[in-house]
């Protein structure tokens, strides 16, 4: 972090007040650096990993420099996603919380017409769209960008890659030519070069290096496991890390369904988040994350990019991310706003290559994540058994369940430890599991000195592979058991969650 406070970087008087309402100490790198240079009204190329602040680097100067005496649009912000857009929107409306009149609307795709018509009619100084529904706008003459004076392309590397970059150029044509313009992105490919520099003339570059940054107050781990047995290694691992919120990764969307039904018949409040999934949905399912509604979501690269849940304490890889940049964003989902995070990987044998490729990446090192012994996980599910028992015996319901049972036990020569066992086995009949009775099985984890046989016996006909070094070393029986939160334990008896 930078030593320079906001105060000294010119911002507007509610502008900062604002920001130290929200509980910004320092600006970070980014804002540091950018927010000078927008002030003054220079163009601005800004490269920077995902988590270091763009929002405010951007938002915080135009916002100090927008006429709030006009409802004209004067700011315009392209983002690749609905979910970003809203973001963004969110962020200039607490940004500008201090303004008298400030209106701020968010467009995009998916969403009726006829509402975003009628807040456009009204007018609204700032506007965050994506880019098809901005040009379908402005191409209906229902947003008028005459008197723009700034526009940000947001996340440009990603609009990219998304296949916008055109619709993008079309609506940079439409902005007045002495507009302020900049341009964010996590990475820099040719194109994007080549749009900043036919459009944003002189433009100044800030870069803020160091893949480093993003997951700098992020535990990395990673779990080696067998393909087949990653449900089961997701399972435990719910069970005993303490999360607040967790979301985990997959990389296509009938899995996002699949594995949040298979996560939500253990007992937690889990939604899958994808691309196909309607909008309104969507936002439901983030709300209800940010809310506590939901503890967990399973989501595709995609529909989580962007997604700004401080509550997320975990980030569990479940699929292998496609590419470094994926990876990097995946975790970067964790330790938000200054928080601490914790991501998990799954890597099974074919895939251990990503070990070293992602280290490199982050320029951190792994660490081996050690799931509890069946001993260790066994005796932490007797004990949640019985804090869970423990907490029935001041329920109101008590007296008369002890009368009743004494009149049973007396009339049958029975001790009331026989009635609490035939009553337990009644429970554990009605709900298979709800009593931890059996010691649960060693989950197999591919350790280097086992692993031929390993294989063998796990993935019949199989790869053939020789050892090779990537794996580390760690397994499920030779851990130690991590760390017990406070979170209930995920059984089936919690299932009406
Ligand atoms: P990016 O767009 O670079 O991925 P964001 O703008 O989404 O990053 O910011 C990431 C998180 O950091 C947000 O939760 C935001 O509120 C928080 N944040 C931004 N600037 C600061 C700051 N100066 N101090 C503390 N937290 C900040
Ligand atoms: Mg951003």
């Amino acid at each position: 972090m930078s030593t320079q406070s906001f105060a000294e970087l010119g911002l507007d008087a509610s502008v900062l007040a604002a920001v130290s309402a929200v509980g910004y100490e320092t600006p970070s790198p980014i804002q540091a650096q950018a927010i000078p240079i927008l002030l003054k009204g220079e163009n601005l190329l800004g490269v920077a990993q995902t988590g270091t602040g763009k929002t405010a680097a951007f938002a915080l100067p135009l916002l100090s420099r927008i006429d709030a005496s006009s409802n004209d649009t004067q700011i315009l912000v392209l983002t690749p996603t609905r979910e970003l857009a809203i973001q963004v929107a969110e962020a200039f409306n607490t940004y500008a919380n201090h303004f008298k009149n400030f209106n701020v609307l968010p467009i995009y795709g998916g969403q009726d017409f006829y509402p975003q018509l009628k807040a456009l009619k009204r007018g609204a100084q700032v506007i965050v769209g994506t880019p098809g529904r901005t040009l379908d706008h402005l191409r209906r003459g229902t947003l008028k960008l005459n008197n723009l004076k700034a526009m940000i392309l947001d996340e440009a590397d990603e609009m990219l890659r998304m296949g916008f970059i055109d619709d993008v150029e079309t609506i940079i044509a439409e902005t007045p030519a002495d507009c302020q313009r900049a341009l964010f992105s996590a990475t820099m490919p040719a194109p994007i070069r080549k749009v900043a520099q036919k459009y944003l003339s002189n433009a100044q570059e800030v870069k803020i290096e160091s893949a480093t940054r993003t997951v700098e107050r992020i535990e990395q781990f990673v779990l080696p496991v067998y393909a087949e047995r990653k449900l089961d290694a997701l399972t435990r691992i719910l069970e005993v890390e303490p999360f607040d919120a967790a979301i985990i990764f997959v990389r296509t969307k009938a899995e996002t369904v699949a594995l949040a039904e298979k996560m939500a018949a253990r007992g937690h409040a889990v939604s899958p988040l994808n691309g196909d999934i309607n909008q309104r949905q969507r936002e439901q399912t983030v709300e209800d994350l940010k809310r506590g509604k939901k503890d967990i979501i399973i989501a595709t690269d995609v529909a989580a990019r962007g997604l700004d849940v401080p509550r997320i304490t975990h980030v569990i890889n479940y699929d292998v991310p496609y590419d470094t940049e994926a990876y990097i964003h995946r975790v970067g989902r964790t330790g938000r706003a200054g928080r601490t995070g914790k991501a998990i990987l799954l890597v099974t044998p074919r895939e251990r290559s990503w070990l070293k490729t992602l280290e490199r990446a982050t320029n951190s090192p792994m660490k081996d994540y050690q799931l509890p012994s069946p001993v260790a996980l066994q005796k932490m599910r007797e004990e949640q058994f019985e804090s869970q028992l423990l907490g029935f015996t001041e329920d109101r319901r008590l007296g008369k369940a002890i009368a009743l049972l004494d009149d049973i036990a007396q009339r049958n020569e029975m001790d009331m430890a026989m009635v609490a066992g035939a009553l337990a086995a009644w429970m554990e009949t009605a709900q298979p599991g709800a009593l931890p009775l059996e010691q649960p099985a060693a989950l197999p984890v591919p350790v280097p000195g086992a692993r031929r046989s390993r294989d063998r016996h796990h993935r019949p006909g199989g790869e053939r592979r020789g050892h090779r070094p990537g794996f580390k070393k760690g397994g499920a029986s030779r851990g130690k058991p991590p760390a017990r939160g406070g979170k209930r334990p995920p059984r089936q008896s919690d299932a009406k969650r």
